[in-house]
């Protein structure tokens, strides 16, 4: 079973077209990247997968469990709210803005989420955040305030908090674009030991050198559609 399933996915705001029969698979320890044009639904994708748009059509599959709505007929069953929190916890997510509690320090911003929404202990999730901190680089900086850090430290915090929760995927949505560009080589190098550590991914990105070299495969999109899907040397072609 892959780990998750797009089948048939349409999403509409209004009169516009995001999402127009999407489907996709990403298996375990896979990196899929996805890319595409501006305004071709690839935010609309990961934010429909994370469950924080209600969808159109179609349906969503993590671990073989269907997702936050369901195709019943050619209607759409919402499963309930608290149903659909439990199933977002087994992901995790990363924004373009970083999206950190300004008022906790970057540590207890890691040991937070395990902490108030899994139930883990309290040593146990500091255990796991000092390691994620330092797999980051970014021990030196755990009793920080998220305002204290640049915009590409922030990013890392953000990622350890979203990694903090040993989620069954990571989703990324343009993880680089806010950031200056001086920064964008620290938070794709943590992308990467992630990615070679195994971890399941399904990454936005307009960062075509990165998609091509970390991506198992790479899915373009286009106007609400997956036009093409497949490893990255069979996508982009060498100068
Ligand atoms: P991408 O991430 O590839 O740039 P998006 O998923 O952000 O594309 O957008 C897909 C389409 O949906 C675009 O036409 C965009 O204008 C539209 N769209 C996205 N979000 C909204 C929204 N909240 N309200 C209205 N239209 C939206
Ligand atoms: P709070 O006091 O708000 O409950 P937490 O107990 O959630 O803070 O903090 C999470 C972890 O981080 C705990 O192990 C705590 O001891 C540690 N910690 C919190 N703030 C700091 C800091 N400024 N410097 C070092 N360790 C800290």
């Amino acid at each position: 079973t892959p780990v998750l399933t797009v089948r048939g996915l349409r999403k509409r705001y209004g009169d516009q077209v995001a999402l127009d029969g999407v489907d996709l698979d990403v298996d375990a320890g896979e990196v899929v990247a996805v890319i595409g044009p501006s305004g071709s639904g690839k935010s609309t994708l990961v934010r429909c997968v994370h469950q924080l748009e209600p969808i159109d059509d179609g349906a969503m599959y993590l671990d073989g469990e269907l997702l936050g709505h369901r195709r019943t007929g050619a209607r759409l069953r919402v499963l309930p709210e608290k149903a659909v929190a439990a199933q977002r916890r087994r992901m995790g997510m990363v924004f373009q803005q970083f999206n950190l509690f300004g008022h906790r320090t970057v540590r207890q911003n890691v040991v937070d989420p395990p902490v108030l929404v899994h139930g883990t202990p309290r040593a146990e999730a500091t255990a796991r955040a000092e390691e994620l901190l330092a797999t980051m680089g970014l021990s030196d900086h755990a009793g920080k305030y998220p305002r204290q850090l640049s915009g590409g430290q922030q990013q890392r915090v953000a990622i350890a908090r979203a990694m903090a929760t040993r989620p069954r995927i990571m989703l990324f949505d343009e993880p680089t674009s806010a950031l200056d560009p001086e920064l964008v080589d620290e938070v794709l190098r943590v992308v990467r030991d992630l990615a070679a550590a195994g971890t399941t991914m399904l990454l936005v990105t307009h960062e075509m050198a990165f998609a091509r070299d970390v991506a198992d495969r790479v899915v373009f999109m286009a106007a609400g559609r997956v036009v093409e899907t497949g490893p990255p040397a069979e996508l982009f072609t060498d100068p």
